[in-house]
């Protein structure tokens, strides 16, 4: 069972006679269960994860939640065999003992591949036994009986390992995990020596592991029943000194430098994999928090986030994934394999309108953000399960209705985002050379609608309506170095148009103030930083703010101070020729030095764009200005009644998405642009259920929106569990809808058809140095695939 795949609330095989089968539209980010293990997870964080324990107290929600994950853990261990209990676990950890003669005779090899193959076989081997089974052994996991336990302990910890039962049981289980569940036990982070260079943390430390370990468990022994300490010798004792014996008198080293030096090496060559799993599997232990040195080791943290399993590193380490990790927190004495188990019920279709999956992440997201799109591998592991499939070119409305679809399947989610956007409903907004974000967006992104946009890019300035992300990252891409937007997947057509843009000053304009505004910091700071830019800020806005921010939320404080900062700082050049008294050159150098500007205008709310004399493109913008009337986040702007003119030639009017109905049975607000429900259950439709954007409005960044798509997968399981979702009869799924769409022509893309246009995206970007040059027109794409 696995909090990360499975269902942690709904045993194995519960009481369904029937297969329950859901689908889901567009975002292929819905992981059913997922959340709600994290979020079991984190509920029990700060408490006695013991039922037991809350006895004396008043019983919290979370311990009865607790209480209950337990009484499922306890309902699956009951209905798993001997051998998914045990049997898995133990046969990895056999098979690797038996292993260790052919790594021993191929090491008697004068012939390099024989020789590596030896030291390879060895170094797994070694991991498999010190990590896997010191692991298990440590949680008593391997076997029911207490005295076998321990037999194994010592055989794991004390002669593989060369560390000491009571201390490795008592740092891992109790200190480690009362840590995870931060009941104050004490801080077991590894991480003892934050002055040391991160490299050296990071690459070279986990080399010195297999002569650090027994030097710390020797330091430890002296903590520990005189008994157990010569017990623990002898066994670290003998367990190197087998290893050594076997390499001179197996293997054949002649000298005992050689054997001591292949002894390191295969014990420690796979110390840094162990080391990125060990900080993959702990994300979220304060120890790894951003504000601990070494920072390397959040970032790092970060960054596997999406690494996708690894049937090695689940061979040696015993499983990679951070959730089955979590599992063995919240219940050590659960067997690796026990912690994989998966909920094999629900399967999952995803269907989705284009040939290519990862909608907003394909879409959506800024190209020059390739670390935010890292999310897909998350999707791709989940597309590639055997319980979910992908069936892409199916418009759902159209090719397939939603009653169609909710006879198919005992539960429908629909989770499509915002495909259109807001209007500002003013004059001059539909002349040539207004774009709303959203098309510009999908026209840079590749969205295959948006391709016939072409933006006029032929003017200097340009004007951006709105104070969102999507703005930002609208100028980001206008004034960014050619450089570095080649690198990314941007679209070749736009970044020919980028190239002979003409753009070299970007207005993002609000019609409130610095205090309300929508965009985060790091994309601010992005801005900033921009090479070749210089932000144009007026102090006079920011008068008074530093004091006005100071007990607002920490978030909006630091963005202020940011945009303060910003303002008031002028650049060195300028700083330098002030210095000189020549205003002027200095002012000529910054501009040599930033060729191209942007800049932040506030309490500005547009009443028109005006066209220029040949109505082919705007000429400006009429602003009304505005004061501000109440404070904080919902300080309303008021035109003062005075107007002023921006001049421009590109108008972009980035005032926030919009989702449109899909199917007339579907309940939908329009006014809101959100299919009304309760916890994404739509209102008044049993079985049909939202996620994502239409669910709640197009606000919020992509955890938001996994989020909101845990919290909708928990009410499936909720209404599977109470009955709410009838799972008596079968239904047949996708079987029904593919005869629905022969009917009407249509032919699904698969998965692994999506594989094929994505190898040929990735060809055709290789060649110019870009991750993918995306191919744009569907037809082309289906023709990749033969339909
Ligand atoms: P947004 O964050 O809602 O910002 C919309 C902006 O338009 C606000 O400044 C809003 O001002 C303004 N606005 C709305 N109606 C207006 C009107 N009639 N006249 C003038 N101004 C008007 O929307 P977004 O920028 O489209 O972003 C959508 C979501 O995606 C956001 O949650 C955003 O954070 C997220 N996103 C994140 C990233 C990222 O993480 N890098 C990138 C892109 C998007 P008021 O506040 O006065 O209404």
């Amino acid at each position: 069972m696995s909090l990360e795949d499975g269902d942690p609330l709904r045993p194995r095989g519960q009481q369904l006679s029937a297969v329950p089968r859901l689908m889901e539209m567009r975002d292929p980010s819905l992981r059913t269960p997922g959340g709600s293990g994290t979020d079991a997870m984190a509920a029990v964080g700060d408490k006695d994860v013991t039922p037991g324990g809350a006895s004396q107290r008043e019983w919290q929600p979370e311990e009865a939640l607790m209480a209950e994950l337990a009484e499922l853990v306890k309902e699956v261990v009951k209905s798993s065999s001997w051998w998914e209990r045990h049997g898995v676990d133990i046969s990895i950890l056999a098979c690797s003992i038996l292993l260790l003669p052919a790594g021993f005779l191929c090491l008697r090899s004068a012939q390099a591949v024989p020789f590596l193959a030896g030291v390879l076989t060895l170094g797994v081997v070694h991991h498999t036994l010190t990590v896997k089974g010191s692991h298990l052994a440590s949680h008593n996991a391997l076997t029911e009986s207490k005295s076998w336990g321990k037999v194994w302990a010592v055989f794991f910890i004390e002669l593989c390992s060369a560390f000491t039962v009571e201390q490795a049981t008592y740092n891992h289980v109790k200190l480690h995990h009362g840590y995870t569940n931060v009941i104050g036990l004490g801080d077991s982070s590894t991480w003892k020596l934050p002055f040391l260079n991160r490299y050296v943390y990071m690459f070279i430390a986990p080399l010195a592991v297999p002569i650090l370990t027994p030097l710390v468990a020797l330091d430890l022994l002296r903590n520990v029943e005189w008994k157990a300490a010569l017990r623990t010798l002898c066994c670290m004792f003998l367990g190197f000194y087998c290893h050594y014996w076997l390499l001179l008198h197996v293997s054949g080293f002649q000298s005992p430098w050689s054997a001591l030096l292949c002894m390191l090496l295969t014990r420690s060559l796979l110390a840094h994999p162990y080391i990125h799993v060990n900080i993959f599997q702990h994300i979220g232990l304060p120890m790894f928090a951003a504000d601990r040195k070494p920072k390397r080791i959040h970032l790092m943290s970060l960054g596997v986030l999406n690494l996708p399993r690894n049937p090695l590193l689940d061979w040696s380490f015993g499983h990679s994934l951070i959730s089955c990790h979590v599992e063995h927190h919240l219940f050590p004495s659960l067997s690796d394999n026990m912690c994989l188990k998966h909920h094999g019920g629900a399967l999952v279709d995803i269907y989705e309108k284009l040939p290519v999956p990862f909608g907003l992440v394909r879409f959506g997201v800024a190209p020059d953000h390739p670390e935010v799109k890292n999310v897909i591998h998350s999707f791709t592991q989940t597309a590639r399960s055997e319980r979910c499939a992908y069936y892409g070119n199916v418009t759902v409305g159209r090719d397939v209705t939603v009653p169609e679809l909710q006879r198919a399947y005992h539960a429908v989610v629909l989770s499509y985002g915002a495909e259109d956007n807001r209007v500002l409903g003013i004059p001059g907004e539909n002349l040539p050379g207004v774009y709303s974000a959203r098309a510009f967006v999908g026209w840079y992104n590749g969205l295959p609608e948006n391709q016939d946009l072409k933006p006029d890019l032929s003017c200097e300035t340009a004007l951006i309506l709105g104070h969102g992300n999507v703005a930002l990252d609208i100028a980001r891409i206008l004034l960014s170095p050619l450089q570095l937007l080649r690198k990314t997947d941007i679209t070749d057509s736009s970044l020919a148009a980028l190239a002979c843009s003409k753009v070299k000053r970007v207005w993002l304009v609000g019609r409130r103030g610095p205090l309300q505004v929508a965009f985060t910091i790091k994309e601010l700071r992005e801005m900033i930083n921009l090479p070749g830019t210089r932000a144009v800020l007026d102090p006079a806005d920011f008068t008074g703010l530093e004091s006005a921010v100071k007990d607002a939320p920490r978030p909006r404080k630091r963005l202020t101070e940011l945009m303060i900062k910003t303002a008031l700082e002028k650049p060195a050049e300028v700083q330098a020729a002030a210095a000189a008294g020549a205003a002027a050159a200095g002012a000529a150098a910054a501009g040599a030095a930033a060729p191209r500007e942007w800049g932040l205008k506030f309490q500005r709310s547009p009443q028109e764009v005006l066209p220029s004399a040949d109505g082919r493109r705007p000429r400006g913008v009429r602003m009304a200005l505005t004061r501000l009337e109440g404070s904080g986040d919902s300080a309303r702007a008021v035109p003062t009644g005075d107007v002023e003119e921006l001049e421009c030639g590109l108008v972009l009017s980035s005032i926030g998405y919009r989702s449109l109905p899909l199917d007339p049975a579907v309940p939908f607000d329009s006014r809101r642009g959100v299919i009304p429900n309760s916890s994404g259950r739509v209102q008044g439709v049993p079985g049909l259920y939202c996620s994502g954007w239409v669910k709640r409005g197009p606000t919020g960044v992509i955890i938001t929106t996994m989020n909101d798509s845990f919290d909708t997968a928990q009410s499936v399981l909720e209404d599977l569990q109470g009955g709410v979702l009838d799972v008596s009869l079968s239904r047949e799924g996708f079987g029904l809808v593919e005869s629905i769409l022969h009917s009407r022509g249509v032919r699904p893309v698969s998965f692994s058809d999506w594989e094929k246009i994505d190898a040929a995206e990735v060809a055709r970007g290789k060649a110019a140095g870009k991750p993918r040059e995306k191919i744009v027109d569907p037809a082309e794409m289906l023709q990749i695939i033969g339909h």
